[in-house]
């Protein structure tokens, strides 16, 4: 008994100031505390990031939890073999896990595919498989490795997955999550006039969302246009192509074209064009030009004006007019994104702020910005900002896409613009114009233009 009571008083820590056997069970249950907290912290992030992942049609309106350790993109630049880039941020696969099935698009670098892949003992998923052609040159490859290195580092619901890539065999692949509705722009023209205000704005508050994302990183896209978003089975918009270096040979549009190189002209703001400063504010100039496409339903930003008339006509103060029924405070939106001072410019962060805010409060999109057909029928002068009128019945047919008209107004005996003007609803009729969606209205503003 004095022995075990010996043994008792030593243990106490009263004089000697060493832990007692209780302190020490007290720290380990601290320390194993810590452990299983920080273990829980990071199982919780994978199940977050898993979540994502597994359900990305989930309405989002906030940010990315990854956003709390930001880190700037890496691009393949520093890499002397870009290989090497590519290991790094992206998975290889084995072509055995892929199957593709039929082409659904021209890519820049060669066909792109619908697909499947297949991890063994997981679920096949649908995939969208870009190949790069077997002609490629030293810098076609290079561009496409640098695209899925890009697109390897980002994770966020709205910007297009990569799923992994094929370097090792031939064709070379990028494989990334397959989107539905394939491209914005085209998707937008199919479906005229089918979306509320509130669905429309929705598509543009994702697209903010992945803008963000991407600014936050330093990326700056250079190419954001409708284009270049890809739509899912239940509209959530994620940007996409991270090519950035435009291959060229099949723009017959001349999209890219300009004196000094590869450049979307209709998209780009002006100090980009002039001197290639592009920043997060040039892409926020881009999303203003997004945002009158999609408002539009998919129209081509200043119709059939030549790129050179569109660069004069910015640097002479004129801007696109709002489309038809665009309510007001997204054409002030768009107005500020092309504020001619970049820093002026909302980021992308306020954008985003402000498209959640007229979502949440629909009664702010009811007011429509004063569509004026006399400045959508007119052509911005080369020698100031005045405007000039469509020079002939066809050219203006063939800037709003109704050039299988022409002959409808010819046979009226119609030759100029003033005449387009005096024409009623009725005598539209009569002349077996009969217009979609959104055509007909641009012809009903004409028709209140009249009264
Ligand atoms: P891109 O090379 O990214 O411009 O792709 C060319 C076309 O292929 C696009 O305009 C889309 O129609 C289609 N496409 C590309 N990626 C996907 C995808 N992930 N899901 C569905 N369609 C796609």
């Amino acid at each position: 008994m004095v022995r075990t009571q010996e043994q008792e008083f030593r243990t106490l820590p009263q004089d000697t100031g060493m832990p007692s056997g209780g302190v020490i069970v007290c720290i380990i249950f601290g320390v194993l505390l810590f452990i299983g907290l920080v273990a829980g912290l990071i199982i919780y992030r994978r199940r977050q990031a898993h979540h994502h992942r597994a359900r990305p049609c989930q309405k989002h309106s906030g940010y990315n939890r990854d956003e709390i350790w930001l880190k700037p993109y890496v691009d393949l630049q520093p890499y002397e073999d870009p290989s090497r880039g590519v290991l790094e941020f992206t998975k290889e696969l084995d072509p055995s896990l892929v199957n593709i099935e039929n082409v659904i698009g021209e890519g820049e670098f060669g066909e792109v595919y619908r697909g499947t892949l297949c991890f063994p003992g997981k679920e096949r998923i649908v995939v969208a498989i870009k190949t790069l052609k077997s002609s490629y040159s030293d810098s076609t490859w290079w561009n496409f490795l640098r695209e899925a290195t890009i697109m390897g580092q980002f994770n966020h619901q709205n910007i297009v997955r990569l799923e992994g890539v094929v370097t090792k065999r031939s064709p070379m692949m990028i494989i990334t999550e397959y989107m539905d509705n394939g491209a914005l722009d085209t998707f937008l023209r199919e479906n005229m006039d089918k979306f509320s205000a509130v669905q429309l704005v929705t598509m543009l508050q994702g697209i903010a969302s992945g803008m963000t994302y991407l600014s936050d990183r330093n990326y700056v896209h250079r190419d954001l246009a409708a284009r270049n978003i890809l739509v899912s089975h239940c509209l959530l918009c994620k940007v996409s192509d991270f090519g950035l270096s435009r291959i060229l040979e099949n723009d017959v549009e001349g999209t890219y074209e300009t004196k000094g190189g590869k450049i979307p002209i209709r998209w780009t703001a002006p100090e980009a064009i002039a001197h290639r400063i592009f920043t997060s504010a040039s892409d926020v100039w881009s999303f203003g030009i997004v945002m009158w496409e999609v408002l539009s339903y998919g129209d081509k930003p200043y119709g059939d004006m030549t790129n050179q008339e569109v660069m004069k006509s910015i640097e002479d103060g004129y801007r696109l007019p709002p489309p038809v029924d665009c309510p007001s405070v997204l054409y002030e939106l768009m107005k500020v994104c092309w504020s001619y001072d970049r820093t002026r410019r909302p980021r992308f962060r306020e954008i985003h702020a402000q498209l959640d805010h007229f979502i949440s409060s629909p009664h702010l999109l009811r007011t429509v910005a004063d569509f004026d057909p006399r400045v959508t029928l007119r052509l911005p002068s080369c020698s100031g900002s005045d405007g000039i009128p469509y020079r002939s019945i066809p050219e203006w047919l063939e800037s709003i896409r109704m050039k299988r008209y022409i002959l409808n107004f010819r046979t009226a005996g119609l030759n100029t613009m003033e005449s387009v003007l005096e024409l009623s609803a009725e005598d539209l009729k009569q002349m077996g114009v009969t217009l979609p969606g959104h055509q007909k209205r641009i012809l009903c503003s004409i028709q209140g233009f009249k009264e």
